[in-house]
């Protein structure tokens, strides 16, 4: 019985690499001097995983943006915009990542997407009909070596060429199957390299095996892998998969001629059933995931003994890891300062999921695992009730129904009602919500936290800003206003701390892209709105202007995406229960004169189960009613927004539409616009704000740029329901590129209003 992990957190356990990035694009560092953080960085978490025992380790899953992305750059898949500016290899790499505005040229980063159901990000490969796949870089090579010189022979861990060719956009008319023998070769050197350096076990991470596949998709699996699996020079191939299971391709899996075959027992519903059923190879190793790699909270030892029992029913090799990389929960609990032990107990970061590996080893090698101090201990942890429930809201959950979830009247008298109330112009203009989080407001929020100022000074600063914010989209002229939410930190964890039955966290940083972290906070315990959360900066700043304040809050679904859920009720119970809570501050702001309010979904779409069969009975039964619920007491005069961070909602346009709400924005700038010709086929009703201009990137965008984006919207959506704003949040962004982007995006609107008016 051996154990490990299929990738580690890459950020330090500080953040480290996000500071020191951050640093290298403010040019206040060297490259040197992020490549020797970055070294320090991989070299403190190999430490760790040395220590833990850990025996298979994990290298090349660090990254200085995202990992797809390096694979793209390891197989020279990259677009000639960048290479072609003539920058460094690390500075290229970073515009492809981030967009470059330079001396070198002008060019947009590739588009981003999120990572099957995470809220982790990766970078898109952009393949053209001259793209030609082979093997270019050095970086899995070279960290394999690192390691090694510090005495670890690691498992190097790459993006599979599967994975690859699915995730990548084919710009010109060459498709995935057209590159699968280039890619092949490609992968056929690695392994040739990697062995050459000493590699025992290579990890090629093939996630896009959990979804959906049709039978093109397996026969370019097949296809590729027979390739590659014809000669593996020596080192021994282990297949990863994560995120569910491999239904639709496990026997093409079993044979071809992997050494190990890594599966996901946490999120994969059938994986037992599959090796139950069909068997497993005699002669693979079985890479075993029990160990859940996206919550914080201990395994569950009987649980897991439990299935590993039944797994050597079918296999004595097997290797115990966790369900996905580490990547996707905070890095030590040792830096958790302010938690009380008896919180923590409850808890496993990674860090300690390398010690819960550790122990479950020791389980199982074990005569008697029942009687092992660590087993006992484990087993106090899950027996009996952690929390002490909330009998009403649980009540008024559980009596929910149809007429709770309508809103009424309908959504075209609503429409009318509210054109008459707000007398917008065409096009109306507006943002997302958040303006930059400037220095100056993060330090204001630090030194109350400090203890350093008062609330009242806290508050009169926020204020201050509010007004500041006010002015400057009055004199942009924007339409509808927003306040800036400056009060925040992050659109979930302040409604978290406003909530009862949240824990927070000081240092449980995860990666959302590139150096953006963010700090999960936990659901605890049982939901309930504790006090009033926005009304009283919505209100003030509806006070400083006559134009129509947005009212700014998170959804229900996506709080719920965003915090580390619980695992002793369902989903669906912590979607209603935060649900009734917003709902509550939806009519609070309403009746404290607030007309349009926006319920941010950011992330509703990324946990879309990823098995079509799977969508409606997991998730959107449920997610589409908690929306309904939080706006379906408002009056038809009073406008509900959503916002979502991304536009592929093509294939769940109609529960988008069925939301009900009356406008929403979205992100469309980073994508093409086929969004835009669904939205059309479907004759959606609820009235649309695609984003004009990336915000994920400081470029700032033109006035005509913008024109022809509106342009090509107004092709295909009626120009009563086009909104113009940017495609989310300013708040990463400095105030240097967001007044003339916005200044832009206005005098756009003008031009394209009188151009169509
Ligand atoms: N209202 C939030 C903001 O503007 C939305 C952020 C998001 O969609 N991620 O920051
Ligand atoms: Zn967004």
């Amino acid at each position: 019985m051996k154990t490990t992990i299929i990738g580690y957190p890459r950020i330090g356990d500080l953040r480290e690499l996000k500071f020191a990035s951050e640093k290298y694009f403010r040019k206040e560092i060297t490259a040197d001097e992020l490549e020797r953080t970055a070294k320090e960085i991989r070299q403190h978490d190999l430490a760790i995983q040395k220590s833990s025992g850990l025996d298979y380790i994990p290298s090349n899953d660090f990254s200085y943006y995202d990992g797809v992305l390096d694979t793209a750059f390891l197989l020279g898949a990259v677009p000639e915009r960048y290479t072609s500016l003539g920058l460094s290899e690390l500075d290229t790499y970073f515009a492809a990542a981030r967009g470059y505005q330079g001396d070198k040229g002008d060019v947009r980063a590739l588009a981003m997407k999120k990572w099957f159901n995470t809220n982790y990000h990766y970078i898109v490969p952009e393949i053209d009909d001259e793209t030609e796949i082979k093997l270019n870089g050095s970086k899995p090579f070279d960290l394999f070596s690192e390691a090694l010189e510090s005495g670890v022979k690691t498992k190097p861990v790459i993006i599979g060429a599967y994975t690859f060719l699915k995730l990548a956009r084919y710009k010109g008319s060459k498709k995935a199957e057209d590159f699968a023998e280039q890619a092949a070769k490609a992968y056929t050197e690695l392994l040739e390299k990697l062995a050459a350096l000493g590699a025992e076990w290579v990890q090629l991470d093939e996630p896009s095996l959990v979804t959906d596949m049709t039978a093109e998709d397996i026969s370019l699996f097949k296809s590729i892998y027979e390739k590659i699996l014809a000669d593996k020079h020596g080192v021994k191939v282990l297949v990863q998969t994560y995120f569910g299971d491999v239904r639709d391709c496990y026997s093409e899996l079993c044979a071809l001629d992997f050494d190990g075959i890594g599966l996901d027992f946490v999120e994969g519903k059938e994986s037992l059933n599959l090796i139950s059923k069909y068997g497993f190879p005699t002669g693979t190793v079985l890479f075993a995931g029990v160990v859940n790699g996206k919550n914080i909270w201990r395994n569950n030892y009987a649980g897991t003994l439990d299935i590993i029992a039944k797994l050597r029913g079918f296999t004595d090799d097997i290797v115990l890891g966790t369900s996905c990389s580490l990547l996707h929960v905070p890095c030590t609990l040792d830096n958790e300062s302010k938690l009380s032990a008896d919180i923590k107990k409850h808890f496993a970061y990674a860090a300690e999921k390398l010690t819960e590996l550790a122990e479950l080893k020791k389980l199982v090698l074990a005569e008697k695992p029942e009687e092992t101090a660590e087993f006992v201990r484990n087993a106090a942890l899950h027996s009996g009730s952690r929390i002490e429930g909330n009998e009403a809201v649980r009540q008024k959950v559980a009596s929910l129904g149809e007429k709770d979830f309508t809103r009424l009247p309908e959504f075209a008298e609503r429409e009318k009602i509210q054109k008459e109330r707000f007398k917008l112009p065409l096009f109306p203009t507006t943002t997302i919500g958040s303006f930059p989080q400037t220095k100056e407001v993060k330090a204001n929020r630090a030194a109350r936290r400090k203890g350093e100022i008062t609330q009242a000074e806290y508050e009169q600063f926020i204020e201050k800003k509010i007004a500041e914010c006010v002015s400057l989209q009055e004199e942009i002229g924007l339409d509808v206003l927003v306040h800036g939410e400056y009060e925040r930190n992050d659109m979930v964890e302040y409604f978290g701390e406003c909530l009862d039955g949240y824990i927070f966290t000081e240092k449980a940083w995860v990666q959302s892209y590139g150096t953006r972290c963010v700090k999960p906070p936990v659901i605890w315990g049982d939901i309930s709105r504790a006090r009033p959360m926005t009304v009283r900066w919505s209100k003030y700043a509806q006070s400083l202007t006559n134009k129509p304040m947005k009212g700014m809050l998170t959804g229900p679904v996506t709080i719920l995406n965003w915090s580390f859920p619980r695992e002793d009720i369902t989903l669906k119970e912590s979607a209603f229960q935060i649900a009734h809570a917003i709902r509550e501050e939806v009519l609070d702001l309403e009746a404290n004169g607030i007309s349009i309010i926006q319920v941010d979904e950011a992330a509703l779409r990324e946990k879309l189960p990823l098995r079509r069969a799977d969508w409606h009975k997991d998730y959107l039964d449920w997610a589409i009613p908690a929306f309904r619920y939080v706006h379906s007491g408002v009056k038809p005069q009073t406008q509900i927004h959503t916002h979502m961070c991304y536009s592929e909602f093509a294939d769940i346009i109609k529960d988008i539409d069925d939301m009900d709400a009356d406008v929403i924005t979205f992100e469309a700038s980073r994508s093409d616009l086929t969004i835009l010709d669904v939205l059309k086929e479907n004759s959606f009703r609820t009235e649309v704000g695609p984003g004009v201009y990336d915000i994920h990137s400081p470029r700032v965008p033109s006035k005509d740029e913008i024109k022809t984006a509106v342009n090509k919207m107004l092709g295909r959506i009626s120009a009563d329901k086009l909104w113009i704003n940017p495609d989310c949040g300013l708040k990463t962004r400095g105030t240097e590129e967001t007044v003339p982007s916005l200044e832009n995006l206005v005098a756009a609107a003008k031009e394209v209003r009188n151009e169509n008016s």
